[in-house]
């Protein structure tokens, strides 16, 4: 077993805990009060190469493998939780258009993507549910070297800021999961509607709903064979899962170290208050869980790396590890006292951030389901 990262590794970490700190944390909240899209941190990002890292070097990316991506999204988290979605999107993307595209979409989109120029976002959920992603009813029908779609999809991350979404639709209406397909459909061709969602948090990268009317894509556009996105899309998830968590941990250890800073200076009946053990061993009980967690993640993304099965071990890391991220957090603002709840620190935006990540891309439920289905086998669950 080897724990340790690369010297590659640890210079881009720590690059980009320096860029978290002094260029991202700073304008955090302000696209929270504001709900702006933040445009040009996107274009710095993808200079930077954040958006390229599970792209193939031909298409503009750098083709690193899931651990550093894993690292770069831990270090971006403590500065912007919420540019992370753009990490998380693009990886996601990169992934799936790099392995199963035709030529022609990853030459258009794979490049601005990378560059930080276009969103490509992720359509999965529908308004009847998201947890039962095979019982979709958005529809594509085949007429002649074209794809008709018709339907709507709910809940899509960045969609307001998005050029093209990764689409799935039933192909075949009769075959549950095994008739589901994957289309690029850019967000400017005729009969597309978006609608903007008010949200709780992560405000500044608008979710929001899409109406698709009698949309024409062409058949190059498909992603993966016909019938074939369902299994593909999953494969994708198992690995972004352990993204999700280091992203989760990112904004949750950086709010742990500032609580250590800030507890040590309190003075409270005459001493720092880190000096009763009702304020010391919750840190000291939240900084065992996130490392447990670290590990966790980090071994799920090696694993992938490695060709290995992962599927429990990343239902593990979206299962458990936002929740308890929001655990430590919600501790964190508590022994700040009631700066803690103000909006002068980031912690109650942090809270309000990744507790979003409890719920999206599979519930706790669902991952307890995955993961019993593993443990038990699935005819017994
Ligand atoms: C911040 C955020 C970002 C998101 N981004 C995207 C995106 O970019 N693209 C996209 O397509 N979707 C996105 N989603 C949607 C997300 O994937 C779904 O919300 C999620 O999968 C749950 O689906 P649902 O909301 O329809 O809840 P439902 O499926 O209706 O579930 C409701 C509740 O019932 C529980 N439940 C359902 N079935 C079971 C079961 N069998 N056993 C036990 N409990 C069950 C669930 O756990 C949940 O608590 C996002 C959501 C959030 C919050």
């Amino acid at each position: 077993m080897d724990f340790a990262f690369s010297e590659e590794q640890k210079i881009i970490g720590a690059s980009l805990r320096d860029f978290a700190t002094q260029e991202l944390l700073p304008r955090y909240s302000h696209w929270d009060r504001t709900g702006q899209f933040p445009a040009e941190i996107w274009k710095k990002m993808g200079a930077m190469g954040l958006f390229g890292m599970r792209v193939p070097t031909t298409y503009g990316g750098q083709d690193f493998d899931c651990v550093t991506a894993g690292l770069a999204i831990e270090e971006t988290a403590r500065g912007d939780f919420n540019v992370c979605y753009g990490i998380l999107n693009c990886c996601f993307a990169g992934d799936l258009l790099s392995k199963h595209a035709g030529e022609a979409v990853k030459a258009t989109w794979l490049p601005p993507m990378v560059a930080g120029e276009k969103v490509i976002c992720v359509c999965l959920t529908e308004p009847q549910g998201g947890s039962d992603a095979a019982s979709i009813r958005t529809r594509a029908e085949r007429q002649g070297d074209h794809y008709i779609l018709n339907g709507e999809k709910s809940a899509v991350t960045l969609l307001m800021a998005g050029h093209a979404g990764i689409v799935f639709a039933k192909t075949d209406p009769t075959a549950g999961a095994r008739g589901v397909s994957a289309f690029l459909v850019p967000f400017d061709t005729p009969g597309i509607t978006r609608h903007p969602y008010s949200d709780m948090g992560s405000k500044g990268i608008v979710r929001g709903s899409m109406f698709l009317n009698d949309v024409r894509v062409p058949v190059a556009n498909l992603i993966g064979p016909e019938n074939g996105a369902f299994s593909r899309v999953m494969q994708t998830f198992e690995y972004t899962r352990g993204l999700i968590g280091l992203m989760c941990i990112g904004a949750a250890q950086v709010t742990l170290e500032e609580t250590i800073t800030y507890t040590k200076n309190r003075i409270a009946f005459g001493q720092p208050i880190t000096k009763n053990q009702g304020v010391s061993f919750p840190v000291a009980e939240w900084h065992a869980r996130l490392t447990m967690a670290r590990w966790q993640c980090f071994r799920t993304l090696w694993l992938r790396d490695q060709g290995l099965p992962h599927n429990s071990e990343a239902a593990i890391c979206k299962g458990f590890v936002p929740e308890m991220c929001v655990g430590a957090i919600q501790e964190c603002m508590v022994l700040h006292g009631h700066y803690g709840w103000t909006q002068d620190l980031p912690i109650e935006q942090r809270l309000r951030d990744v507790a979003g990540q409890i719920i999206a891309d599979g519930t706790p439920q669902i991952q307890k389901l995955i993961i019993a289905r593993e443990l038990f086998g699935r005819e017994f669950v």
